[in-house]
């Protein structure tokens, strides 16, 4: 008979057994997770979840246990790991027992970067578990005093956003020259970097973390060294250098582990009935001919869906095929990507970038490939379309003139 196995239980494990059930599939269906929870949302962690309140906002969760084992009929296994996978066999281990599979969708995410060859000191976090944000969050109401932020990418200045809005100061690390130099690129990047400016965050780019020290005799942080010999006051340091997909348990399985599990366009790896869906996939999108790993929560979610439809109907499997889409929230702001930043032009077509609301459109040979919008949620998301559908640069321009 058949078992449909699904491992990690956060957006892309839910969206699978959500979509398993609606394609009529009344086998047995299991999901296991390593995280105590239900499947939560992590977006509101490095946003709403840190502004001040009474009391902290409990992390909003899709299903609750009732439906997603009543109604689902989900045989759900919280609080446990997978340790390992035997493809020949379609076993999966547990740190608990086994599992035997006809099916298995790999949705382990991923995990938050350290900082390399620092000590392990309190006042240092990362940013990615319901329980990483309340300790940020714990931070901030004790009434941190100088917050540094490692990383200017989207939980670093989301984070840096969150302490400029309870009044407190807050300097900001990044390496690169300008923040999210690799998801939209340089010269958006540089609008981004002003917009820290404008809301008072003191941004350090081209400059690395060389080290941490704890103050005398404590084992708390004091300051942040710098790369280029200088340090700062730091009482909290929140790490937000990126995430690393959880392969880990995979080691000697025989899958293709290369930066997050690969998959051909079906999201199938080479072993028989696995499939792997969410951040820890890297798959070819057909809507750019590029091997991708996307850690979005849009992506995230089809992907999860598309993984399990695929798993249960593999001989009918249907290409993979994604615009990515993110969204991020910056003092007030909602800044959001459509596509993929690769471009030979971008061009800011409404508004400015140091206004309050602007869209700027990315251009490679004669396509539309990438939309940024600051405060242009309507326009922006016309795009997701439009980009899909391959529309030329021309055509973009037009569209855009043609709305107002
Ligand atoms: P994850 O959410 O990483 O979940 C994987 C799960 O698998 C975890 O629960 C983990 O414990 C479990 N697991 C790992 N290994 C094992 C194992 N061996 N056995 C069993 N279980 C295991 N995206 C946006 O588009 N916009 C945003 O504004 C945005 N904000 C974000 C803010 C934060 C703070 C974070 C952390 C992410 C944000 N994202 C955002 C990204 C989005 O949340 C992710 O893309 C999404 O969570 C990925 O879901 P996933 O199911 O693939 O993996």
């Amino acid at each position: 008979t058949s078992r449909l196995v699904v491992v990690g239980a956060s957006l892309a494990g839910l969206r699978a057994v959500e979509a398993a059930r609606r394609t009529g599939y009344d086998g047995p269906l299991t999901l296991v997770g390593a995280e105590p929870h239900l499947p939560y949302d992590r977006p509101p962690l490095s946003k709403e979840f840190l502004a001040p309140a009474p009391q902290p906002p409990e992390p909003p969760t899709h299903r609750a246990e009732h439906s997603l084992r009543a109604e689902l009929d989900v045989d759900l296994r919280l609080g446990t790991a997978a340790t390992g996978v035997d493809t020949a066999a379609r076993v999966l281990h547990l740190d608990d027992g086994r599992l035997p599979y006809t099916g298995l969708i790999i949705a382990t995410g991923a995990t938050a970067r350290q900082l390399p060859n620092t000590p392990e000191l309190a006042g240092v976090h990362t940013l990615r578990t319901v329980e990483d944000a309340h300790r940020v969050r714990a931070e901030l109401d004790a009434g941190a005093r100088n917050v540094v932020v490692v990383g200017a990418g989207f939980i670093g200045s989301e984070v840096a956003a969150a302490v400029r809005k309870r009044g407190l100061p807050v300097t900001v690390v990044e390496m690169a020259p300008v923040p999210l130099v690799r998801a939209i690129g340089e010269q958006m990047g540089s609008a981004c970097a002003r917009l820290h400016e404008r809301h008072g965050t003191d941004l350090r780019c081209g400059v690395g973390v060389a080290g941490l020290e704890a103050g005398e005799g404590t084992d708390r942080v004091e300051r942040v060294r710098l790369t280029d010999g200088s340090t700062l006051d730091a009482d909290v340091v929140v790490v937000g250098t990126g995430a690393a997909p959880a392969t880990g348990w995979l080691a000697g399985s025989g899958l293709e582990i290369d930066d997050g599990v690969v998959c051909d366009e079906t999201l199938a790896t080479g072993a028989p009935g696995v499939y792997a869906a969410g951040d820890v996939a890297r798959w070819t999108n057909p809507a750019f001919g590029e091997r991708m790993r996307l850690e979005h929560w849009t992506t995230t979610a089809e992907q999860g869906a598309a993984a399990a439809r695929n798993a249960l109907r593999p001989v009918e499997a249907q290409p993979f095929e994604t615009v990515p889409y993110f969204w991020s929230d910056w003092y007030e702001h909602r800044l959001q990507f459509i596509g993929v930043p690769t471009a030979e032009e971008v061009r800011v077509v409404t508004g400015d970038t140091d206004s309050e609301s602007f869209l700027a459109l990315y251009r490679q040979g004669d396509r539309v490939v990438g939309a940024l919008g600051l405060n242009e949620r309507k326009l922006v998301m016309k795009f997701r379309r439009l980009i899909a559908t391959r529309t030329s640069w021309r055509d973009g321009l037009d569209y855009v003139e043609g709305t107002r």
